[in-house]
């Protein structure tokens, strides 16, 4: 039997793949890679080790997800080592608990190595703590597809918000948050890119949050902790622009 090592491939910039994680990479066989995935991470994979491509971006294809559980299964039950490597953490908005529990329900061999997610990094390399004592005391992170999302305990949470996959539902997120009550002066930014050079971010107010000009991936960041950060951010633009 082989195994499966389960990879969180950090948020973007290569060199936050964790050390666990490279060195996973260098002892596989196969390496199953997903489209958000830096193919600098793959510089720690042997000569030889083979590379499938199984990325969709705003993915509907559910067969695909059949596609990738099946090369895995099929990989491991023949002995060979499978390196899954999936961008940010694998159990953030990534399907990884699914992956892992179709492994194991064929007794395949798992180990799941974490990930930084987009969600903390994006905001953190542009000086925007997730959370703050006395300013914000926890995070939600969310999707913007979510429709099972309670916005009005949300807005009341006074937890910072992050939204994965938010960028084209965000008129109806803003107006959701305004009618639960939220301030529409409420600092938020987009971050595009997150960690990587071509990091792009708009720091502004829950009102004038707009997705124009940006295509994802993306985070969006709600909350007073956005302020601490944002001369820092505007420079950050300018820099990117
Ligand atoms: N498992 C991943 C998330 C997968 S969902 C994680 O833990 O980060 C994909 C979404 O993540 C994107 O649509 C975007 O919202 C976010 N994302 C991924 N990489 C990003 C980056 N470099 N900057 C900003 N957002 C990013």
């Amino acid at each position: 039997m082989g195994k499966v090592f389960l990879i969180g491939a950090g948020p973007g910039d290569p060199q936050l793949l964790t050390l666990k994680a490279a060195r996973a990479l260098g002892l596989a066989d196969v390496v199953l890679i997903d489209a958000l995935v830096h193919r600098g991470c793959l510089a720690h994979t042997r000569p030889g080790t083979r590379v499938i491509e199984v990325g969709k971006r705003c993915g509907s294809a559910s067969t695909s997800q059949v596609f990738i559980e099946k090369t895995m299964l099929g990989m491991a039950s023949t002995g060979h080592t499978v390196a899954r490597l999936k961008g940010g953490d694998p159990f953030v908005f990534g399907r990884g608990g699914e992956e892992l529990q179709a492994l194991r329900s064929h007794g395949i061999e798992v180990e799941v190595i974490p990930g930084v997610t987009a969600g903390m990094a994006a905001p953190a390399a542009l000086g925007i703590p997730v959370t703050h004592r006395g300013v914000a005391h926890g995070v939600t992170f969310i999707t913007g597809h979510g429709a099972e999302v309670d916005w009005s305990a949300l807005s009341r949470s006074r937890t910072t918000l992050v939204i994965y996959m938010g960028l084209r539902k965000l008129e109806g997120i803003k107006s959701r948050l305004r009618a639960a009550g939220m301030d529409p002066g409420t600092p938020a930014c987009i971050i595009q890119n997150g960690t990587l050079e071509s990091q792009k971010a708009l720091v502004t107010t829950l009102d004038r949050l707009s997705a124009a000009g940006f295509l994802g991936p993306a985070v969006i960041v709600i909350g007073d902790v956005v302020r601490i950060a944002a001369a820092a951010a505007v420079e950050a633009e300018e820099r990117a622009a």
